[in-house]
């Protein structure tokens, strides 16, 4: 081994980038560097920016992360976004190899007509902007419509279906954003339809989660007696699968009269098809086909069609990667071709250069998922890194002041998580509220 010891940049600080810091710096008795790079100057990603802001024992994996970046091997740089401040090809100069941790940033599409009229949202984009993600800062949802439709029966779904049928008395103690806050008080939403294309059996949802629902004061949740009817194979997987067994039950118990004395009611429904978003200038309806799974397991429509006279419709049918300039993409699983890690191009593997969390794998699992995830990238990098290799022609830093970029740096961030506590205190919420707008965070990370 040379002398200088290797030097690895990770592209994305949320939970699969940091893991994989934290593998970096603790498998290898090579005293290897690690430089975190991020777009936002918020580290954490989707913990910050994806969990659900009342989902608090989740959000609490920050401080472990935490630790991750204060590991003095370990450096966070904030605000240099990968394509626009830095290339592959400046991150190939400056470091021994380079870990991409991007995520799945965008949402996948429905491809049903009417998808684009106002009104018809993605689950992703309103995730941001209740978590206060800057760049959804200025977004504004319609919610007067006193009838809503989640498409989709994922855990995204359901988080989405809880923050509407909440209160803001119950989602006064979490970090949304106070303008946040004010759109949700000014609500209308009263009913939330929440729609499977499959059966109970196939839900995404995780029993938990769903459960949840059910423990919401003031929101009556009912299911059709008919959607729970399962067909044999559905039937077998409830009696097998531990996690299908529990979404079942739970399932079932709501399957009664639902509470005519709650304000507020979910309906969970399965065995429909979006097959158009209705409305002239905005939403108005969603229709939806009756499904049935086919001899091979397959969904397809029964031609009976029905219309939920709903004025918003929330997308949520899963997120997907977005191409790195210059790095090999699958256009259509939507990841980087990786072999446990190692990016493989047209020509095989690319050296130097290693994928981890959701744009290696797709975007499944919960954030734990990415801790082996992240150890199996970094065990191939460091088998890779050839003692007699290349070593890095620049720093980093003389790469950024060259292009006279303003990072922020760890202790930076610590200043603007220092204010969002500070202003939390003096709203009388509870232990921190984001900052959500690009100034404002500025001007929080650089005081005076
Ligand atoms: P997901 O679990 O993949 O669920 C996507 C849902 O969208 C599925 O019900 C899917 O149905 C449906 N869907 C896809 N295409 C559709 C279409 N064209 N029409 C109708 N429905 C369609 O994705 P997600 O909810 O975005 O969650 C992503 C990951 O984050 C998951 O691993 C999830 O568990 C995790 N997560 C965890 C938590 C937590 O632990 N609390 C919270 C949020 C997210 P099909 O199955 O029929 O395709």
């Amino acid at each position: 081994m040379t002398t200088a010891p290797p030097h690895v940049a990770v592209i994305g600080s949320g939970p699969a980038g940091l893991y994989a810091a934290e593998a970096l710096v603790k498998q290898t008795d090579d005293n290897v560097r690690v430089d975190v790079l991020d777009r936002l100057p918020t580290p954490y990603g989707l913990v910050r920016y994806g969990v659900a802001p009342d989902h608090k024992s989740i959000k609490s994996i920050a401080r472990y992360l935490q630790r991750v970046l204060e590991n003095p091997a370990v450096r966070f740089f904030g605000c240099v976004e990968l394509g626009r401040d830095v290339t592959r090809t400046d991150l190939l100069d400056c470091y021994d190899a380079v870990i991409y941790s991007t995520g799945a940033m965008v949402d996948r599409h429905l491809g049903v007509p009417g998808e684009d009229l106002p009104g018809s949202v993605a689950a992703t984009d309103f995730v941001n902007w209740y978590c206060g993600h800057p760049d959804a800062a200025d977004h504004s949802f319609d919610l007067t419509a006193e009838e809503v439709a989640v498409i989709g029966v994922g855990n995204v779904a359901v988080d989405v279906v809880r923050i509407l049928a909440k209160t803001v008395e119950e989602l006064h103690q979490t970090d949304i954003p106070e303008h946040v806050m004010e759109a949700l008080a000014a609500s209308k939403v009263r009913r939330v339809h929440m729609v499977g294309r499959r059966g109970p059996a196939q839900a995404k949802f995780t029993t938990k989660e769903l459960r949840e629902l059910g423990e919401l004061p003031g929101v009556s949740v009912h299911v059709r007696p008919e959607d729970m009817d399962l067909d044999p194979a559905s039937a077998e997987l409830a009696e097998s699968d531990r996690h299908v067994r529990g979404n079942v039950k739970v399932l079932n118990g709501w399957t009664g009269e639902p509470a005519g004395d709650r304000p507020r009611r979910i309906d969970v429904r399965f065995w429909r098809a979006p097959v158009e978003i209705v409305g002239t200038g905005r939403v108005e309806g969603l229709r939806l086909e009756r499904t049935r799974l086919d001899e091979s397991g397959r969904v397809t429509g029964t031609g009976e069609f029905e219309t939920l006279p709903v004025g918003m419709v929330l997308r949520s049918v899963g997120y997907q990667s977005v191409a790195l300039e210059g790095v090999p993409f699958d256009e259509r699983s939507y990841v980087v071709p990786n072999e446990g890690g190692r990016i493989v191009g047209p020509d095989g593997v690319v050296p130097r250069e290693y994928v981890a969390g959701w744009i290696k794998r797709g975007p499944t699992g919960v954030v734990g998922t990415n801790k082996s995830d992240a150890a199996e990238t970094v065990r191939n990098l460091l088998a890779d890194l050839h003692p007699d290799g290349p070593r890095p022609a620049r720093t980093i830093e003389e790469l950024l002041e060259s292009r006279g970029l303003r990072v922020v740096t760890y202790a930076d961030w610590l200043n603007l998580d220092a204010a969002e506590i500070e202003l939390a205190r003096s709203l009388g919420r509870g232990e921190r509220v984001k900052l959500a707008r690009w100034e404002a965070m500025r001007s929080a990370c650089h005081p005076g």
